[in-house]
């Protein structure tokens, strides 16, 4: 059994997907080709935001981000100190001071009641992550933004596809990110990314700043970065796209039969009312966390940890001064935390091997 069977949509697809690779092959614009603006408009719409621009991956996205909103040295930036790792060094290879406010231990992700007492006159950003597929609680951190005259980037990289009452991830913040690394819940085969916004001035310097801060071929209006989206991913993201509508819904089904069988025994990610997550983890929560891998690796099946390390706790951050910071319901979600296989081709037989399997080890 596989963590994340990737080969099971590629089968499903195979065709279509060579087709397309075989057309940017034809035409060879290997760079900024027709497909990557093909990708971005059908991006914009699916998300329901004006502008998207395509980039190398999620980790430059938010770099791109932070440089758009003149985000560095002097400033402070409120993120989660649960998190994959680019969230917090993207923030600090921009030269700002990372200000954590820990998380809610039902959902993982930052504790939008514990943001406004860690404003300063220095803070210039929020920054919250969708983690495991589910959106932070973007109305309170907007209305927070608003009324401290902030700027928020959701970092969507594990949330594309996600809804807050029917509005997509992507869709409210400044500016928004994600990545299509092939694990993402749209993931292409290799590394890619996106930005979304609604604000015409940001997505004119987001595409300047992804592109060697170019305006016009040759005339360089700021400094950027080399970070476009390969046309071959873009291709590839196309014919992905066109099916991804129903593979949320697929992953739907599938974290709803887990929930049934694990409900009043385990403590699952609670997904909170009016919410839809993506599912890009499926992740509980156990006592024992090395036996039970192990356990579950006897059995036969695959688990991951996201993430055993928050942010603050890493050597860099402990040699940048961050050593000091006590963020406990952060500490202990990392000692507890266990991902299941999840994807949205797993099949019942195989979903039901890894229920009891659970249920026996835990
Ligand atoms: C994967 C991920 C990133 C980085 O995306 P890459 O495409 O791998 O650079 C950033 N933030 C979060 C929360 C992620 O899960």
């Amino acid at each position: 059994m596989q963590f994340i069977d990737l080969q099971a949509q590629y089968k499903s697809i195979e065709s279509k997907i060579l087709k397309r690779i075989n057309g940017v092959l034809n035409h060879g614009q290997y760079i900024m080709g027709p497909e990557v603006s093909e990708l971005e408009s059908e991006l914009s719409e699916y998300v329901g935001v004006k502008h998207s621009i395509g980039c190398a991956n999620g980790t430059d996205a938010l770099s791109i981000a932070l440089k758009a909103l003149n985000i560095g040295e002097g400033d402070e930036v409120i993120s989660t100190p649960f998190t994959f790792f680019a969230t917090g060094e993207t923030i600090a290879m921009a030269g700002a001071k990372l200000v954590f406010a820990d998380i809610d231990p039902n959902t993982y992700n930052i504790n939008a009641e514990l943001i406004e007492e860690k404003i300063t006159a220095k803070t210039k950003a929020i920054i919250p992550v969708s983690l495991y597929g589910q959106m932070s609680d973007m109305d309170k951190i907007m209305e927070i933004a608003k009324k401290h005259n902030l700027y928020v980037i959701e970092d969507a990289a594990q949330s594309f596809g996600a809804e807050i009452q029917g509005r997509k991830s992507c869709s409210i913040a400044d500016i928004s990110t994600t990545s299509f690394f092939p694990a993402k819940p749209l993931g292409c085969y290799g590394d890619g990314g996106a930005i979304f916004t609604n604000n015409d001035d940001l997505a004119k310097s987001i595409a300047e700043i992804r592109n060697h801060g170019q305006s016009k071929r040759y005339t360089h209006t700021s400094l950027g970065y080399n970070s476009r989206l390969d046309t071959l991913q873009a291709a590839i993201l196309l014919e992905k796209l066109s099916v991804f509508p129903k593979e949320v819904e697929l992953r739907q089904t599938v974290a709803m039969r887990y929930e049934e069988h694990f409900k009043g025994k385990i403590k699952t990610t609670r997904i909170k009312e009016g919410y839809k997550s993506v599912f890009a983890q499926y992740t509980i929560e156990v006592e024992n966390r090395d036996s039970f891998i192990e356990k579950m690796k006897q059995d036969g099946i695959p688990t991951a940890v996201h993430y055993p390390v928050p942010i603050h706790h890493q050597p860099i951050f402990q040699k940048l001064g961050y050593g000091k910071i006590d963020m406990p319901l952060a500490d202990i979600a990392s000692q507890k935390v266990v991902s299941l296989p999840m994807h949205p081709y797993m099949e019942n037989a195989d979903q039901d091997k890894v229920i009891k399997a659970v249920l026996k080890n835990i």
